[in-house]
């Protein structure tokens, strides 16, 4: 644990950084508006494993893995000298026609732990950006084969695939999408297999199945229409860490099949140990045709992504022609820093026993957790791995309460709506998770105030 060390200078540094930083800055997801008054803005100085320094001096546990981004601890130190080691080496070079090894190495790596059966692996720079890559090839590669009467998708109610607009299309959470619908694509949308919204009585296995069947129904009716089906496997993050049995993933394979539809598995927030496997899918069994990486694939370190497809889908770009090409590109596609954190971060996984060491992890948080189950504005409290979830009764900003009480006790707790979540670095110990935990109780009282 960390003793804040607060002197009256630092807490001066923060107030003048703070607003220096209101009067030329622009956060994300943010209402700007409330800051300073309702949201404070906090200044980090340095990060070290959980935990985050401020420039005031106090520390706070990143219970979020700073968006879910981070998986070995802050400035990581083998991962950080992998990037300094590369930068001094090659920072970057265009990959159009130019390739290094931090790219190569990174790709056969890609493959070699992914599901059996992808065989490509296209970069890019951000979640988002490899969701638009995947909906593109889809789409590209039925034209290419003249299937060009596939031009939708089907994405799962609740969803989410990112900010930029054919990302956001996919996507189903109002607060996010709702402003900007004019500009989207609209897709097909199948209910989510959400267990939370499951019949009274009825198993999670059971409602992912009557959920598939209504899948079906929908794959049935467009028949030929459609491209792919787009999810984020097991759990639906950003839609309020709602989670799923994998018995959906199983069928809509076999759906997408039947149909001969692409099955696009967005692991950017569930990938790299997230949920107890290595990916997600792997808990069903299945190979997708895209999966799509970002988030953990850096360990945090570095924006970067990566699409990995089928010998299928890429051999259907090979031609003559320009037009069969899959002319995207980013200008940081493969970025060399971005490849070596990823090499690095992997390293740790064959290094060090991670899996395991997270399903103790997991265990204690469950143990920590049940208490919260008790209290009467909980309503539900869900675990898959490395992410748990405590559902609040709705509550006018209750979120915000919480946020606001947990960051006062030294936890960046950053609720989605009503759910408050522990999505921590797997390097959390025991002291930390138990902060963690009496922090996030006292955060449930106060926002029931
Ligand atoms: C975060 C996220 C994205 C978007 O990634 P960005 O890097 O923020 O663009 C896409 N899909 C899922 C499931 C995510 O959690």
């Amino acid at each position: 644990m960390h003793k804040d060390n607060i002197d009256t200078a630092m807490l001066a540094e923060a107030e003048a950084w703070r607003s220096r930083d209101l009067a030329v800055l622009w956060h994300p997801c943010t209402q700007m508006a409330e800051h300073p008054d309702t949201l404070p803005l906090v200044p980090i100085r340095r990060g070290r494993g959980v935990w985050l320094e401020g420039v005031d001096g106090r520390h706070y546990l990143d219970a979020v893995s700073s968006w879910w981004t981070n998986l070995f601890g802050h400035a990581e130190p083998r991962i950080a000298a992998a990037i300094a080691r590369q930068a001094g080496e090659l920072e970057h070079v265009i990959f159009a026609g130019f390739s290094h090894e931090p790219g190569l190495m990174l790709a056969e790596k890609l493959l070699a732990l992914a599901p059996p059966g992808l065989a490509r692996v296209f970069y890019a720079d951000n979640g988002s950006a490899a969701v638009e890559v995947a909906l593109k090839m889809s789409f590209h590669s039925f034209l290419n084969r003249g299937e060009s009467r596939r031009k939708k998708f089907i994405a799962l109610s609740n969803g989410y695939h990112g900010e930029t607009l054919g990302a956001l299309s996919m996507g189903d959470i109002p607060l996010y999408r709702r402003i900007y619908s004019p500009l989207l694509l609209q897709p097909l949308f199948a209910p989510s297999p959400d267990a939370y919204e499951a019949e009274p009585g009825e198993s999670a296995e059971a409602c992912a199945l009557r959920r598939a069947d209504e899948l079906a129904t929908i794959f049935a009716r467009h028949e030929g229409e459609i491209c792919a089906l787009i999810l984020e496997p097991l759990v639906q993050c950003a839609g309020g860490m709602r989670m799923y049995h994998p018995a959906y993933l199983h069928r809509a394979r076999e759906i997408c099949d039947a149909h001969g539809v692409h099955l696009i598995a967005d692991e950017i927030a569930v990938g790299f140990g997230r949920t107890g496997t290595l990916f997600a899918c792997e808990q069903a069994g299945i190979t997708p045709d895209f999966l799509c990486l970002s988030k953990g694939l850096t360990g945090g370190f570095l924006p970067m992504s990566a699409v990995l497809t089928t010998a299928a889908v890429y051999e259907a770009f090979l031609d003559e022609s320009r037009d069969r090409a899959f002319l995207h590109s980013h200008s940081y596609t493969g970025n060399p820093l971005g490849c070596a954190a990823a090499l690095a971060s992997l390293a740790i996984f064959e290094t060090e026993p991670v899996l395991e060491r997270n399903r103790a992890t997991a265990a204690r948080m469950a143990e920590l957790a049940a208490p919260l189950r008790e209290h009467s504005q909980v309503i539900d409290v869900r675990q898959t791995g490395m992410i748990l979830a405590v559902e609040m009764a709705p509550g006018d900003r209750r979120g915000l309460r919480a946020y606001r009480h947990a960051l006062g006790e030294g936890v960046l707790l950053r609720p989605l709506g009503d759910v408050l979540y522990w999505m921590p670095p797997y390097c959390i110990d025991e002291a930390a998770l138990q902060h963690l935990a009496k922090t996030t109780l006292s955060a449930i009282i106060e926002a029931a105030r």
